[in-house]
C-alpha cells in the first residue's frame, strides 16, 4: 500500500491509484470537469489542482500519482486562488445564457421560459403551476403588471415579443376560476409538507400574500393579519375595469386552499407564539411587491436553517447579433394547434437546456468566479448545430473537456467527435462537416451526460 497526507489525514491506497482517487476514499471533494472515471484523465482543465506541501508546486490530481511520504492540500487559499482563474478563463470565452433574460428582468423571477415551453406542449396544468409557484397571484398580476419582461424578450428581435403576460393571466385564470362555481366545484388546492415553524405576515397586500405564499411552498405554516375586513391590499382600490374583483377573490380562495390562515378586521395583530413575523414591503408596483414578499420569505427561512442567502451564477450573452437570433428561431418548435400553444411555441429557448447539472455553473459559484474578470476582446459567434436531431450542440459553451471525444471513440463510432484547429481555435466537430446526429449515433445519451456544461444537451430537456 501506497501511504500519504491528505490536509493532513493519513491515507493508504493501491499502488498506481491517483491523488484524486485518494483524496475521494477519504471524502475530501476536489471539483473535476474533464475528469471520468472510466475514461483515462484528460488533465485538460487543471480544476483538480491540489498543493504539494513539501515542494509548493501546484499539482492536476485527477493525474498525479499517490506515492509514499506525498503530502498535499486540496482546499487553501493558494489552491482556491488557482481554481477560481481557472473558471474565470473559462468562463471569459463562455457564450451562454444560465437564465433567460426574461425572467432576469422579471422582478418576482417568473420562470417564464419553462412556463411557455408547459403551454407550448399543451400541459396547462405544469404551466399553471409554475406561474403560481413563481408569482403567487399571476392572475391578477396579469391584469395589473407592466410587463417589463417583453421588453427584454428576444423574439422582439425577430418579429414581436411574446405576450407573456397575457399568458400567465391565462393560465393563473385556469387554475383558479373566478367564475361562480357550481356546486361541489372543489377550490384547487396545493399540499406541503410542514416544518414545525409557524409565521405572522403582516398585511394582505401583494407583498404579505407573496410572503405567505413562498412560505407556504418552504413548509411554514403562515397566517395573515390585516386590519381591513377584506384582503388585498392596495389590490383592492382598483377600479373593475382594471382588475375584475372575482379575479382578486379566486386568486386569495386559493392561498387559503394552500393552508394559508386569514385574520382580517384586526387592528393590534397578536403575534405572541409565532417562529417568526413578517412586516413586508408593499411597493406601488404589484409585481416589485411580490418579488419583496418573497424575498422576505426566502430571508426568514434562510434564518430558520441558518443559511447564508445564495446568490445564483448567471452567465449572460447580451444582445443577439442578427445572425444568431435566427439560429434560435431554427431551434423553435412549430407544431402548435391552438392559439395559446402557438404563441407560446414562438420562445426562443434563451435559457440553457442544463441549468440544473452544469458543472460549470456549480464551480462558478462554489469559487466565486466572474464572468467579466478576464474581458474577451470580442464575443465568440453563437451557434446552435444539430436542428434537426433530439441533441442540440452549442460551441460556444464547450470547455474543450474532451469526454464527448473520447467517448465517441471508444465506442466506435463511425464518425462521432473530435478536436480540429489549434491553440485557442480548437474546436470540437464531427468530422467531414458531416451531421450531429450522424456523429452520434450509438452514444448521443452518454456524451450528453458526460458533457459537463449545456454545451450538449438534449433539445427538450428541461431540468427546472
Ligand atoms: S452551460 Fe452552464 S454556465 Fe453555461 S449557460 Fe448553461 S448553465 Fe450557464
Ligand atoms: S424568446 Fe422566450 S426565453 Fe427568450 S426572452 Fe422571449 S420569452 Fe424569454
Ligand atoms: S461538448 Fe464535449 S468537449 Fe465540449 S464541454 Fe461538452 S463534453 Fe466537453
Amino acid at each position: 500500500m501506497v501511504k500519504l497526507k491528505i490536509n493532513g489525514m493519513e491515507v493508504s491506497v493501491d499502488p498506481g491509484a491517483t491523488v484524486l482517487e485518494a483524496a475521494q476514499q477519504i471524502g475530501v471533494e476536489i471539483p473535476t470537469l474533464c475528469w471520468r472515471k472510466d475514461l483515462p484523465p484528460a488533465t485538460s482543465c487543471m480544476l483538480c489542482v491540489v498543493k504539494n506541501v513539501k515542494t509548493g508546486q501546484l499539482l492536476p490530481s485527477c493525474s498525479a500519482p499517490a506515492v509514499d511520504g506525498l503530502e498535499v492540500e486540496t482546499d487553501c487559499e493558494e489552491v482556491l486562488e488557482a481554481r477560481r482563474d481557472i473558471l474565470n478563463l473559462l468562463l471569459s470565452e463562455h457564450v451562454g445564457d444560465c437564465e433567460a433574460p426574461c425572467r432576469r428582468i422579471c422582478p418576482a423571477s417568473l420562470d417564464i421560459p419553462s412556463m411557455l415551453r408547459k403551454i407550448g406542449d399543451g400541459d396547462t396544468e405544469a404551466a399553471a403551476w409554475i406561474a403560481k409557484r413563481d408569482l403567487a397571484i399571476p392572475a391578477i398580476l396579469g391584469y395589473v403588471c407592466p410587463a417589463p419582461c417583453e421588453k427584454g424578450c428576444r423574439r422582439a428581435q425577430i418579429d414581436s415579443s411574446i405576450t407573456i403576460r397575457e399568458l400567465h393571466r391565462d393560465v393563473g385564470r385556469a387554475r383558479c376560476p373566478s367564475e361562480p362555481r357550481t356546486a361541489g366545484t372543489a377550490v384547487p388546492t396545493f399540499e406541503f409538507p410542514m416544518s414545525g415553524k409557524r409565521v405572522a405576515v403582516i398585511g394582505s397586500g401583494p407583498a404579505g400574500l407573496s410572503s405567505a405564499w413562498k412560505l407556504r411552498q418552504l413548509g411554514h405554516a403562515c397566517t395573515i393579519f390585516d386590519g381591513a375586513a377584506e384582503a388585498g391590499g392596495a389590490l383592492l382600490e382598483l377600479p373593475e375595469e382594471k382588475l375584475p374583483r372575482a379575479v382578486l377573490v379566486a386568486e386569495i380562495e386559493s392561498l387559503k386552499a394552500a393552508g394559508i390562515e386569514f385574520v382580517l378586521g384586526t387592528a393590534s395583530p397578536e403575534t405572541t407564539g409565532f417562529d417568526a413575523v413578517v412586516e413586508p414591503e408593499e411597493h406601488k408596483l404589484a409585481v416589485k411587491a411580490v418579488a419583496n414578499g418573497k424575498a422576505a420569505a426566502e430571508k426568514i427561512d434562510g434564518e430558520f436553517q441558518s443559511l447564508e442567502p445564495a446568490q445564483r451564477f448567471d452567465s449572460k450573452i447580451g444582445k443577439l447579433r442578427e445572425s444568431e437570433a435566427q439560429q434560435f428561431l431554427a431551434n423553435c418548435p412549430q407544431a402548435a394547434t391552438d392559439e395559446m400553444q402557438k404563441e407560446a411555441a414562438r420562445c426562443l429557448h434563451c435559457d440553457c437546456r442544463k441549468p440544473v447539472s452544469c458543472k460549470l455553473r456549480k464551480y462558478a459559484e462554489q469559487y466565486g468566479a466572474k464572468q467579466s474578470f478576464y474581458e474577451a476582446v470580442e464575443r465568440k459567434h453563437i451557434e446552435l448545430i444539430g436542428h434537426a436531431g433530439e441533441v442540440v450542440f452549442e460551441p460556444g459553451k464547450c470547455i474543450k473537456c474532451g469526454l464527448c471525444v473520447q467517448i465517441t471513440k471508444r465506442a466506435g463510432e463511425e464518425l462521432g467527435l473530435t478536436f480540429v484547429g489549434r491553440g485557442f481555435n480548437t474546436k470540437v466537430k464531427v468530422p467531414f462537416n458531416e451531421s450531429l446526429e450522424d456523429g452520434l449515433k450509438k452514444v448521443a445519451r452518454e456524451c450528453v451526460e458526460a458533457c459537463p456544461t449545456g454545451a450538449l444537451a438534449f433539445r427538450d430537456a428541461d431540468e427546472k
